[in-house]
């Protein structure tokens, strides 16, 4: 039965949905053989530290569109941190040679007491207008949070009405902190709305190809050309028109299935373009079987083998070159579940050794089921076995843990503030926001000389180890790493 359904204004948690989990430890294999057997079971812990919530997540797919705003609906804290958006929208643009970036437009209800017993509905309605006579935009979206959802606002009939009124989509997006132990539930949200809302059924077909990521560089536009197509980035610097085109596209791809699941799927079920289901391009195998789905989807198959002859005859010396300088040394990641996964693949693809993981949380299928998207099971196959695999969602008790006895060469993270923890050590942490970077044969070239330079230049996180305190004492970090997994009642 489709995982999709647009008739409904909410879209079923990851949990529900999927049967993902959020905490797992064991090696990535027994990971893999268990997910898709029935007896992959979530545990739960005894304790925990703080999560991420998925109204941040939710404004991920929606607040770097140039042309939309966002509200939230719920009090002002919730918002705090959407401000950040601001600051990747403009050092990205480059990325994408956006040559101007506007501002983006980020208003929140703030929501207090006594509307929580009164209901924050009027706000919402007077908030909606006063955005539209303040920004002007071409789509306004409502990311709902904790506050609005406990106390029952009807987010979607006020948004229905305000689109009748405004004459522009108005999307309420149900994702509301709490919905969740899974924050990714928040990109499924947002695209739910973005499919309900924006996207039109085609009238024609067009030479683009959808491409759904965070903020990467330009790296599919420089591919797709070589094929006569466009990409059609979704959604960073988008904007509402060429989101409502996206199903006139020939396929989809994504940068990272965790992420575009959802999307990926709607745009196949419901618009008819298909979705390529193989993962990402990360490492030389998985580059090599996502360009040949690629040119069959678009019936390009020798242009395909030609230009994958091509990359190797280029890139390969230097691949060899770098695994020579990367043999045995060792690497821990920390990372978002797909794109971890391709992490793994990619520092074993240049000879290192992969010591160990702790992935956000974990997908036993996406909704497109297809086993070709299990980036997991792909990296397992290739590069063998991972041990010291850890599903969890940013426990960073267990990572200091674990840290502290695995002691990598180097730390791989993926999200800001995990590679403290590392540096801390005295252990060369790397994080590159750039999600693209190490794609395809000259992305292990770009990734290879950048862990090279971070060895070599491992003087700062020496001498802070040396003078930082860490807050995890011996008492804890002299325990198991895993003694509160499993533990809850
Ligand atoms: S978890 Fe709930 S209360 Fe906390 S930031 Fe998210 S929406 Fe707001």
């Amino acid at each position: 039965m489709s995982k999709v359904n647009l008739e409904i204004p909410e879209v079923a948690i990851r949990e529900v949905r999927l049967g993902s989990i959020t905490g797992f430890q064991g090696s990535a294999k027994e990971l893999v053989d268990c997910a898709r057997c029935g007896k992959l079971k979530d545990k739960s812990r005894s304790f925990s530290q703080c999560l991420g919530c998925s109204t941040s997540i939710a404004a991920c797919t929606t607040v770097l569109i140039q042309d939309a705003a966002v509200i939230s609906h719920g009090p002002v804290g919730c918002s705090s941190c959407l401000h950040e958006y601001e600051f990747t929208y403009r050092v990205n643009a480059a990325l994408r040679e956006v040559k101007n970036p506007t501002q983006r437009k980020i208003y929140s209800t703030n929501l207090e007491e006594k509307d929580t017993i009164y209901g924050g509905i009027k706000k919402l309605e007077s908030a909606i207008r006063e955005v539209y006579k303040r920004a002007n935009p071409k789509a306004i979206f409502i990311i709902t949070t904790c506050a609005a959802g406990i106390i029952g606002d009807d987010v979607e009939s006020v948004a229905n009405v305000a689109q009748e009124e405004l004459g522009i989509p108005v999307a309420a997006i149900f994702c509301e902190g709490f919905r969740s132990k899974m924050w990714t539930t928040g990109f499924d949200a947002g695209y739910h709305g973005i499919a309900r809302k924006i996207i039109k059924k085609a009238e024609k077909k067009r030479n683009i190809i959808n491409v759904v990521n965070f903020w990467g560089s330009d790296i599919f536009g420089k591919w797709f050309r070589e094929f006569g197509y466009e990409p059609n980035y979704i959604t960073p610097y988008a904007t509402i028109d060429s989101l409502e085109h996206s199903s006139e596209a020939v396929a989809t791809v994504q940068a990272c299935a965790t992420l575009g699941s959802y999307l990926g799927a709607a745009l196949e079920q419901e618009f008819g373009v298909p979705e390529i289901k193989n993962s990402p391009p990360y490492g030389i195998a998985q580059t090599d079987r996502w360009f040949r789905e690629l040119g069959t989807l678009i019936g390009k198959e020798k242009e395909v083998e030609e230009f994958l002859e091509k990359q190797k005859e280029k890139y390969m010396p230097q691949i060899e070159e770098l695994r020579e300088k990367l043999k045995g040394k060792t690497a821990y990641v920390t990372a978002g579940a797909s794109h971890g996964h391709s992490l793994l693949g990619l520092l074993q693809e240049l000879g290192m050794e992969a010591t160990g993981a702790a992935i956000f949380h974990h997908d036993p299928v996406y909704d497109n089921e297809e086993l070709d998207s299990d980036t997991l099971q792909h990296v397992v196959k290739d590069y063998g076995d991972v041990k010291n695999y850890n599903v969890c969602n940013k426990q960073e008790f267990e990572l200091v843990n674990v840290l502290n006895r695995v002691k990598p060469d180097i730390l791989f993270a993926r999200h800001g503030g995990m590679t403290l923890w590392g540096a801390k050590f005295g252990i060369p942490s790397l994080l590159i926001g750039d999600e693209h970077f190490g794609m395809g044969y000259e992305g292990l070239i770009n990734y290879g000389k950048r862990i090279l330079e971070t060895l070599e230049n491992d003087e700062f996180v020496k001498n802070l180890e040396k003078h930082s305190l860490n807050p995890y004492t011996k008492w804890w970090l002299d325990q198991e790493p895993y003694t509160f997994l499993g533990g809850a009642k």
